[in-house]
């Protein structure tokens, strides 16, 4: 086993970390929490310090660590068959079993899944399938992407491009001239204080009208948009937001696609977010909560009006020019059944419902009173406190003040685990869906502490 000194010296001289600030890193100044075991909401590091997961890794340990259902359905498939493609009609006994149940857990209209290995790739494969069709269809200018600012849809170069992050596109040439960015559903930060909920709404779709207007509804191919805005800060969107979005998505035969990568599988205490908000996608992108991260998988459930053109293309085309070695790899659709009747069997998406409530209802009873919280907000077992200046005037403190951090690196040194969130000051919860209500007791009371401890 590798010394402490060891790991830190091999850590700094060959690994390339994703999402970190590499000069920070290998100067030693970035916090570097090198993980050793973990257990139901629990991680345990290199020594020995027990952190309450309440970002559950990056929002996807959903039924917790260290299920060992879940360990032998990966072992039991590796040791019978390890691997086997999928291409030209191929497939394995777990693939195809995983792929009927995913359909049984999406909405009604959906009618086939590819499967790929994360978000971005299979955000990735939606956006070709989007261009497919429309070819098929013989409107090849009907290609460009709506996504919304504060959009998280992965780092590819298409994906990276739909993510309405700065961060994401600076110095990396993005976005790509196919893909335009619409406003954020985010109430807190409306351009007018005196704005109602509704009118918030119609300002939004009023902002997407304008920009169909600009582009042409006959160049614009689909709308891309998470349930609830993730990484962008945990953003519900105001009430009647995505009937409206969607009236006009339909009165310009523009496609929907619900990245669901997030709220898949339980997360806002309904199987899939699109049931939680009355969504009716095209196309629904899901990765973290099918394998609860214990193996990379990722899908795009394709609606059945899409389906048919993809069986046409392939009559007057030929086979289907996309594909990955990895595509439903053995491994990974055993660990998405073992998962998946994991989160059946434990009643796991009801949890994530109560809990969740429980969670949100005790952190803004906990600290939605203090003069720098300018919301708390959540849906399911997602909640976010947005810090501010001043709560009255909502003026927002400056980056270089790093608040969020700050706290929530307090946090770490009190035994839980938030995460900042990557733009404004907004500490994030996205808890595993097993979390206890003696656990959310926790998360809230040492978040209270932290917040008191640093403004
Ligand atoms: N879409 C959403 C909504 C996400 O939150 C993420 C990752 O956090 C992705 C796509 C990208 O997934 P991955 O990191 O697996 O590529």
């Amino acid at each position: 086993m590798l010394t402490n000194d060891q790991l830190d010296q091999w850590d700094r001289e060959n690994f390339f970390h994703p999402s970190t600030h590499l000069a920070q890193h290998a100067r030693g100044e970035s916090p570097n929490r090198i993980v050793k075991t973990a257990s139901g909401v629990y991680i345990e590091d290199r020594d020995g310090n027990k952190l309450l997961d309440a970002f559950a890794g990056l929002y996807c340990v959903n039924v917790g660590y260290g299920r060992q259902e879940i360990a032998e359905a990966i072992a039991d498939q590796a040791r019978e068959l390890a691997y086997y493609h999928a291409y030209v009609g191929h497939g394995t006994e777990a693939s195809i079993t995983l792929a009927k149940m995913v359909l049984d857990r999406a909405p009604a209209n959906m009618s086939k899944v590819y499967f790929g290995l994360g978000g971005s790739d299979a955000n990735e494969t939606n956006i070709k399938l989007v261009w497919y069709y429309n070819n098929i269809l013989g409107r090849p200018e009907k290609k460009k992407i709506i996504s919304r600012w504060r959009g998280y849809h992965g780092s590819g170069l298409m994906t990276g491009s739909l993510t309405g992050l700065a961060t994401f596109h600076n110095k990396f040439d993005l976005p790509l001239s196919q893909v335009i960015h619409t406003e954020a559903p985010y109430y807190l930060r409306r351009p007018r204080k005196d704005m109602s909920e509704a009118e918030f709404v119609r300002h939004c779709v009023a902002e997407l009208e304008a920009l169909i207007a600009r582009e042409g509804a006959d160049t614009i191919a689909a709308f891309i948009g998470e349930p609830i805005l993730g990484t962008g800060g945990i953003v519900p969107p105001p009430a009647g937001y995505w009937a409206a979005i969607q009236a006009v998505l339909h009165k310009h035969d523009i496609l929907l696609i619900a990245d669901e990568v997030v709220t898949g599988f339980g997360r806002l205490g309904t199987m899939m977010g699109s049931d939680h908000y009355g969504m009716r996608p095209d196309i629904i992108t899901i990765a973290k909560g099918l394998t609860s991260a214990y193996a990379p998988l990722s899908g795009s459930i394709i609606g059945e009006k899409m389906w048919s053109v993809l069986e046409q293309g392939t009559d007057e085309n030929g086979p289907i020019g996309h594909g990955w070695t990895y595509s439903a790899h053995p491994i990974g659709a055993a660990a998405g059944i073992a998962n998946l009747k994991l989160i059946d069997s434990l009643g796991l998406v009801e949890n994530a419902g109560s809990v969740g409530a429980y969670l949100n209802a005790q952190m803004q009873a906990a600290v939605g009173d203090h003069l720098n919280v300018g919301e708390v907000r959540g849906e399911g077992m997602l909640c976010a406190v947005e810090l501010v200046k001043d709560r009255n005037a909502t003026e927002f403190f400056d980056a270089s003040e790093k608040v969020a951090p700050r706290i929530v690196g307090e946090m770490a040194k009190a035994g839980v685990i938030a995460r900042a969130m990557p733009q404004g000051d907004i500490i994030g919860f996205a808890p595993p869906l097993c979390l206890t209500k003696a656990e959310a007791d926790i998360v809230v009371e040492k978040t209270a502490s932290a917040l008191k401890s640093v403004l």
